[in-house]
């Protein structure tokens, strides 16, 4: 099996993509508006990253996997983004997601929210990263610029990552305000591009924020199971659970329908400006949240280090 193994997604037009979500939040969101536009500059707060934008020769990598964590901790799987942005044949690559922090670098395990501008031939990489611990004293939470602590761009065992060459340009702006059904945000864009596109997968990233309103976020304990992690009920009851204010600015990594590659299909990291972030699972406040999202087909899928051995457990 190859290490690395690439694949075309399917390409809709931003205009025919921006119908289909209209068609699908409607059922999930009493208030919904999807049109194209110009990426707002992303230096710009409330994101405040290293690059204007999320165009331009558009990938989606996923790195590794859950299997790498569950039923029991692998600490050797350890990866650099600045390999991977030449592994996607993007030396350079700006890069948003979700993954995990290398135990080894940090001296424990913790959330990462990737935003980094991987090393080009003329510049270094810079690291806007965030990461999110707990505090093992009081079971709290503590986001840190993952740069402040730590040198470099490496990341262990999983990461789902949407990358670009970071320029302006058109991009699908959603926004969704009220919720009405069960889904959360990524999971019902993710299933209204299925069915509509069926088995021609269609991969898509970005950024969104919640504007207004509370989230379910997950952050892992500093220390690994001792024990294994068998179950779903398992998995839930090492994660930390908590709720979170807006705003929030999340970083989601989606994949319509996976195409053989034993992927996770949805995973969204963010992070806040007031010591919030983590693990996205949904608003815990329908009647108030508000959501404003910014996103881009990927051209490419990656699948880097496929674990050979897996289970469909902690996907959520
Ligand atoms: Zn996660």
């Amino acid at each position: 099996m190859a290490r690395i193994e690439k694949f075309a997604l399917h390409i809709p037009s931003l205009e025919e993509i921006a119908g289909v979500l209209q068609n699908g939040l409607t059922e999930n969101y009493a208030d919904v508006q999807v049109s194209v536009v110009d990426c707002p500059d992303l230096t710009q707060k409330p994101f405040c990253f290293p690059v204007k934008g999320i165009c331009g020769k558009t990938r989606i990598a996923d790195v590794g996997g859950v299997p790498y964590l569950l039923p029991l901790v692998q600490k050797d799987k350890v990866y650099d983004l600045n390999v991977v942005a030449k592994e996607i044949q993007l030396p350079g690559a700006f890069f948003l997601g979700a993954g995990a922090v290398s135990s080894r670098t940090v001296g424990g395990n913790a959330e990462l929210i990737p935003i980094v501008q991987a090393q080009n031939e003329n510049n270094p990489a810079i690291n806007g990263s965030y990461m999110v611990k707990i505090n093992p004293e009081d079971s709290g939470y503590l986001l840190e610029k993952y740069s402040t602590k730590h040198h470099g761009c490496d990341f262990g065992l999983l990461a789902n990552l949407y990358a670009s060459e970071g320029l302006p340009g058109k991009v699908i702006e959603v926004k969704a305000n009220r919720r009405t059904g069960e889904q959360n945000f990524i999971s019902c864009i993710r299933k209204a591009l299925e069915k509509h596109y069926g088995d021609k997968p269609v991969g898509m990233g970005g950024t969104f924020v919640i504007q207004k309103g509370k989230a379910k976020i997950h952050v892992m304990p500093s220390e690994f199971s001792a024990c294994p992690l068998n179950t779903d009920e398992d998995v839930n009851n090492w994660l930390k659970f908590f709720e979170m204010k807006a705003p929030l600015i999340c970083q989601p990594v989606l994949v319509s329908r996976d195409p053989g590659f034993d992927l996770r299909l949805e995973h969204t990291h963010c992070f806040s400006h007031h010591g919030d972030g983590g693990h996205y699972h949904t608003d815990t406040t329908p009647e108030t949240v508000e959501y404003l999202g910014y996103f881009a087909p990927a051209e490419y899928l990656f699948r880097i280090d496929k674990p050979q051995e897996t289970h469909m457990v902690g996907r959520d």
